[in-house]
């Protein structure tokens, strides 16, 4: 193995897409000897490798609408411009609505979502069902739909973003676990791990949902908690055809699309507390099947094929936390993306990386500052699933 980093311009703590797509973005903009510290054997090993690969920009905060936006642009280009495989599959988010109060914000953020140029629309129950006729809509008011929302692969992404950040200078160190960070007064100057310290003028927290622990090696209260997550999925079905869009029924939280012929099924278990535990709890298989037959009635045939569960990496408002913390200098904070890390990967990479190079990002992303929470300025996501 080539001998360890002592020096460089930036270090990355973590390689999930998150990590890995900072360390693209970087070195597309010319940072050469970026230095990527990894605690297991291989990329995308933590929470990337459990996404469903959704990718939508219906957010109720605009912010989200817009970081989603730009990564869409980033994942269209992204087979063409990374030579892989195709890895973004435009089959539209269909979002379900039953309770009139959540159908009119819905309605409502979709005026605020077309004000940024989100083509996004909003259907009756019938139009819903003539989308996805398997559809059981008696109960439903209304639906939204945008077809430039849809489904990637997390482990294809990542595995490109490592490739090409190492063509273009990024050093991965994997099975290397930054251990604390080297301090000169407020000021972070350097990495250790088992292997030696690699000093550098910006460290980048790029640890998922292993974030909190690494802020606070700086003295930064990060609120970043793991939230386990599960996900089933199906035998083949007849309708798992290519072109399903995803669909989430907000009167349950049950959310479906196409995996392998067959749906992957997902929900939120709102009593989940917070901890490192990634066994499948099967007891909340019967908690997400009911409400998706509900929902697909056709569904009562199918037959459960697998399940996994990973962590979410969620804040109190449950959008993400990104750039340096006030108090503490050379640090960069890309955490907390509370289930949408995946899909904000490209956008966040790009961003990251202006920051980094030419001291601000070209979007506005003073909403996501640390200190909002202190300052009690947090615009809580509504759209969580
Ligand atoms: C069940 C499930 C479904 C999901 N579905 C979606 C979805 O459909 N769409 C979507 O956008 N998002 C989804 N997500 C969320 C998404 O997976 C995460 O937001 C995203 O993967 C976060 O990426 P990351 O790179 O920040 O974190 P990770 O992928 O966890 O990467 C962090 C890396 O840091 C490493 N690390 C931690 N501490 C250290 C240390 N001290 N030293 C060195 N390395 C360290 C870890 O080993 C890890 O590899 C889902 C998550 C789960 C659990």
């Amino acid at each position: 193995m080539s001998e360890f980093p002592a020096q460089a311009p930036v270090v990355i703590v973590g390689a999930g897409c998150i990590g890995a797509a900072i360390a693209y973005h970087l070195g597309r903009r010319g940072v050469k000897g970026v230095v990527v510290l990894e605690k297991e054997p291989f990329a995308g090993a933590g929470s990337t490798s459990k996404a469903a690969g959704g990718i939508r920009a219906q957010f109720s905060a605009p912010i989200n609408v817009q970081i989603s936006m730009l990564s869409v642009d980033h994942f269209r280009r992204f087979a063409g411009e990374m030579g892989t495989d195709p890895v973004f599959f435009p089959v539209g988010y269909l979002f379900l609505l039953s309770d009139p109060g959540r159908w009119a914000a819905f309605q409502q953020q979709v005026e605020m979502q077309r004000g940024l140029g989100l083509e996004v629309r909003t259907l009756s129950p019938a139009e819903a069902q003539a989308l996805v006729p398997e559809l059981n809509v008696e109960d439903v008011l209304g639906a939204t739909f945008c077809p430039t929302d849809g489904l990637g692969n997390p482990h294809e992404v990542t595995q490109a973003y490592v490739t090409h950040a190492r063509r273009l200078g990024a050093v991965f160190r994997f099975s290397c676990p930054a251990g604390g960070f080297v301090m000169e007064g407020s000021r972070v100057t350097g990495v250790r791990t088992l292997e030696g310290t690699v000093s550098a003028p910006v460290v980048v927290n790029a640890a998922g949902p292993h974030a909190a622990e690494v802020a606070a090696w700086a003295g930064v209260n990060l609120p970043v908690q793991p939230i386990r997550r599960h996900c089933f999925t199906t035998e083949p079905l007849p309708f798992g055809r290519a072109d399903l869009p995803m669909i989430v029924d907000m009167k349950s939280g049950v959310y479906m699309h196409r995996e392998s012929g067959g749906l992957l099924l997902g929900l939120a278990n709102p009593e989940e507390p917070p901890g490192f535990d990634t066994s499948v709890n099967w007891d909340l298989l019967e908690r997400v099947v009911e409400p998706a037959i509900h929902r697909v009635p056709a569904l009562e045939s199918a037959r459960i094929s697998n399940a996994w569960s990973g962590l979410y990496e969620t804040t109190p408002d449950h959008t993400a936390v990104i750039g340096p913390p006030a108090a503490v200098r050379g640090l960069m904070l890309a955490n907390g993306f509370s289930g949408h890390g995946f899909m904000h990967a490209p956008g966040v990479g790009q961003l990251v990386s202006e920051w980094i190079v030419d001291g601000r990002p070209s979007l506005d992303l003073s909403p996501l500052r640390l200190e909002r929470f202190a300052e009690r300025a947090a615009m809580a996501e509504a759209n969580v699933i």
